[in-house]
């Protein structure tokens, strides 16, 4: 076989060609650390770990990044087996002594007999002789790269900021406060005049909340990051601090919307809701981009009538970031699909994390093999940690049509949101069991999700 090339030896880059050389193909992995540094690594290292040296949860009985662990290990990632050879206490979590896991994967990666690492910068589009090639260069991905790649895909489809409003699982919403209602029940494309869950507040709990914002813990910018700052995208509580009525005014205003459990009243002010995936069991707030600290997010936004008891896929945050709008320009397999044979992976696909690029590598890997190769190479299952990462990457995602031109696709990590719901009656109490109470069920639901993820997944490897 001719060697399929990938930029980037970070954690995707570097899971994709393991992948690809175990399947018997020769691999070119095209790395600048070593000639050119990136803002935030620090090593010449393959798969360095920029910041905390967490995969987060190991659990994979309830616990989506440890399912999705789980299936990395079944698909004999890297990653995983460079990861678990070099771990550090840490309660429940996986968590590595850093330099003697990026060392691992370097080492494994330099030893393999088909792969060749080439320390170079790339500068533009892989060449038309690449014929199959990966680009995984991650949310710091070199400038002239980028240039290059927003040049192929258009102005708006390279972002290098995520401007991220929180996301809540819908089922922790209290619909008894709130309600359906598009404002001024407008029915746009595939709507129904019903498409936001709306949260009403009077003017005491509205001033409240602004005063709550401007106390609020913030993070501030790294040095390097720049202030990103550009109308329409202002943080919640830079909005609140410009003015006690800016908020009002801007994406919590109340007009076009009636109270459906209190028509009388009109509210002094409306936080909005809009949904975040195809299933429904994920809600974003509009608007709501915030640089505030993790704790201090959640706490604020329980102050919002309805959302006393909002559970989070994601908190909010305001990063440098370099990724592209997969859910249009990308195919199932994550090929461009202006360019047959050129695939991206990792964090600059739109997901986030160690862990979910790592795995987002490891498709990509899979998918290029199997292309090389002539062989077809099915999906995984949409009820696989896999599946549902790629489908939010790929195709899950409902595009925003009431605000034309805005992007509506943010990074995530993994979560139970993310994955296809249960079947009805799944959840049972157990036998013998007296008590059997919401939060029981919410285990039970977590627990089932993931028996039948590694269960499907383990299908799909053929074990
Ligand atoms: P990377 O691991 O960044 O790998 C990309 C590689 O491509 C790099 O080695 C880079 O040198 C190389 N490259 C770039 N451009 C070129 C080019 N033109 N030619 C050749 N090589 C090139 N996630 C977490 O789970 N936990 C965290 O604590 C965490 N902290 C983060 C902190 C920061 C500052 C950033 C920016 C991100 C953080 N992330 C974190 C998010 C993300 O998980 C990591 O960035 C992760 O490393 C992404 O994996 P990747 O393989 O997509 O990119």
């Amino acid at each position: 076989y001719s060697p399929i090339h990938i930029i980037g030896g970070g954690l995707a880059g570097s899971e994709a060609a393991w992948q690809i050389a175990e399947a018997g193909i020769p691999v070119r992995l095209h790395e600048m650390r070593g000639v050119r540094g990136t803002d935030a690594h620090k090593t010449d290292n393959l798969a360095e770990l920029v910041c905390s040296n967490s995969f987060r949860s190991d659990d994979a009985t309830s616990n989506a990044v440890g399912v999705l662990h789980a299936e990395m290990r079944l698909a004999g990632s890297l990653i995983m087996s460079a990861a678990d050879k070099n771990q550090v206490p840490a309660g429940g979590a996986l968590a590595v002594d850093r330099d003697g896991f990026s060392h691992a994967v370097t080492q494994a990666i330099e030893n393999h007999p088909l792969i060749t690492v080439v320390r170079e910068e790339v500068s533009g589009l892989p060449p038309k002789e690449w014929d199959l090639a990966i680009i995984a260069t991650g949310p710091l991905t070199a400038p002239s790269l980028a240039s290059a790649i927003q040049a192929e895909t258009g102005a708006d489809a390279l972002a290098f900021f995520d401007a991220i409003a929180p996301i809540i699982h819908t089922d922790s919403i209290n619909m008894d406060v709130c309600w359906f209602q598009s404002r001024y029940d407008k029915v746009g494309p595939g709507g129904t005049g019903k498409d936001y869950i709306n949260c009403p507040m009077n003017e005491e709990q509205y001033n409240a909340f602004v005063d709550a914002l401007i106390a609020g813990d913030k993070t501030g910018f790294k040095e390097w990051e720049g202030t990103p700052y550009f109308d329409g995208c202002l943080p919640i509580e830079v909005m609140a601090e410009r003015g006690r009525e800016t908020l009002r005014h801007g994406p919590m205003k109340p007009m076009g919307l009636t109270n459906a459990h209190n028509p009388s009243v009109k509210p002094y002010a409306v936080v909005q809701l809009r949904q975040d995936n195809a299933l429904g069991t994920l809600y974003n707030m509009v608007g709501f981009q915030t640089k505030l600290k993790y704790g201090a997010q959640a706490e604020v936004i329980r102050m919002i009538p309805g959302l006393e008891n909002a559970e989070f896929a994601r908190l909010g945050g305001l990063h440098r970031n370099t990724y592209i709008n997969s859910p249009v320009l990308l195919d199932r397999s994550l090929t461009l699909k202006s360019r047959p044979g050129l695939r991206f992976a990792g964090q600059i696909t739109g997901c986030e994390g160690y862990v979910e690029s790592a795995s987002i590598g490891l498709l990509a890997g899979r998918f290029a093999a199997a292309e090389r190769k002539g062989e077809p190479l099915p999906l995984p299952p949409a009820t696989t940690a896999f599946g549902s990462l790629l489908n939010h990457i790929t195709g899950g995602h409902i595009v925003s049509d009431d605000e034309p031109g805005k992007r509506s696709f943010q990074p995530m990590n993994i979560n139970f949101g993310l994955f296809p719901l249960l079947e009805p009656g799944s959840i049972t109490k157990p036998e013998g069991v007296k008590r059997f109470r919401g939060k029981d069920k919410t285990v039970m639901k977590k627990q089932l999700v993931a028996a039948r993820a590694l269960e499907d997944c383990a299908a799909w490897l053929g074990r």
